[in-house]
């Protein structure tokens, strides 16, 4: 039976290791200050944003949210976004998506000055991950690399299979992956075969938005599986990718959902804030991005 990977605790520890950090920052004056802006009605992403706001909270980190209607428009946020860029009390800026129909998502990402681009989707900062000289590692990934090395589970040397190619999770995990001397297979809608593919995998990374696609017989017993899936079943409840009651007896690890890596994207999230502040107010770095 595999070991369940508790990612809601690994989250709240750091969370109080962040708090204490922010406590020390104070002291040098600096207060970390993030600001989301949430366009339209989706309620998952009010609930996301809810989320963010309450985390924000409990370490100490100034945050703002600002709900919009759908009606606002293009070149309002643009405008919004380059007043959030100009104010020295803002570190980080985060633009909930997805945005309503009508909008540039690209461009309005785009408009996200670099060093405040705390989801790391900013061109320069893919970059910058695919150099291997990220300021800021996109959340969801680094939040998995978290959970991992938290386990004591080596990447280095290990067949990784990341099913699913999204620009926010597939393929900055496969390069966080690779970077962590991983041997990196990416799979997506197109793979033939993927079951014979993911049964080689000793850590599986399910990121496709299919509630309880991968059954037991698609992974390698003794494989770590990681289940990014924020999926509704049919009975309309919260589930992963992964069907879990099949899946647990044959995996060596498993994170659940809810309570497995939803709740590390958050404190990633905070971490970059946390570097944004320092980043901006010349203060050392504190420890390694992700861990
Ligand atoms: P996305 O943009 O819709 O991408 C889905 C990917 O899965 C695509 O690359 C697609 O392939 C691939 N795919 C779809 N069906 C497939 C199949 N049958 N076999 C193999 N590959 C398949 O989704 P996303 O934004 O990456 O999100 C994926 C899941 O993670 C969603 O459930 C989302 O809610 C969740 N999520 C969770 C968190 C968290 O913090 N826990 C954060 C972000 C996302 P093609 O490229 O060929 O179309």
């Amino acid at each position: 039976m595999a070991i369940r990977i508790d990612g809601k605790a690994i989250a709240a520890e750091l969370r109080a290791q962040m708090k204490a950090q922010v406590s020390q920052m104070e002291e040098d004056g600096v207060t970390p200050g993030l600001a989301v802006v949430l366009v339209g009605e989706d309620p998952a992403s009010h609930t996301y944003v809810r989320n963010k706001k309450r985390a924000c909270e409990e370490t100490g980190i100034y945050s703002e949210v600002h709900t919009l209607p759908a009606s606002f428009g293009q070149a309002a946020l643009l405008d919004l976004i380059a007043q959030l860029n100009a104010r020295p009390d803002i570190d980080g800026i985060l633009v909930q998506s997805p945005l309503p129909e009508g909008y540039d998502e690209q461009a309005v990402v785009n408009a996200i000055a670099p060093d405040k681009d705390v989801d790391a989707f900013h061109p320069e900062n893919v970059g910058k991950l695919s150099l291997g000289e990220a300021a800021f590692l996109p959340c969801t990934p680094a939040g998995i690399l978290a959970l991992l090395r938290h386990e004591g589970i080596s990447v280095a040397g290990k067949r990784c299979v990341v099913v699913g190619r999204s620009n926010i999770v597939g393929k900055p995990m496969a390069m966080l992956l690779l970077q962590a001397d991983g041997t990196v297979t990416v799979c997506h809608s197109k793979t033939q075969n993927l079951p014979a593919v993911t049964r080689e995998a000793d850590i599986l990374i399910a990121a496709i938005g299919k509630p309880k696609f991968f059954t037991a017989d698609m992974v390698k017993p003794g494989a770590v599986v990681i289940d990014v899936g924020m999926d509704r079943d049919e009975a309309g409840k919260l589930c992963g990718d992964v069907d879990f009651a099949s899946v647990e007896p044959v995996a060596s690890y498993i994170t659940p959902v809810p309570g497995g890596v939803g709740p590390m994207t958050i404190a990633m999230l905070l971490q970059n804030t946390l570097t944004a502040a320092r980043l901006h107010n010349h203060l050392p770095a504190s420890g390694k991005q992700g861990s």
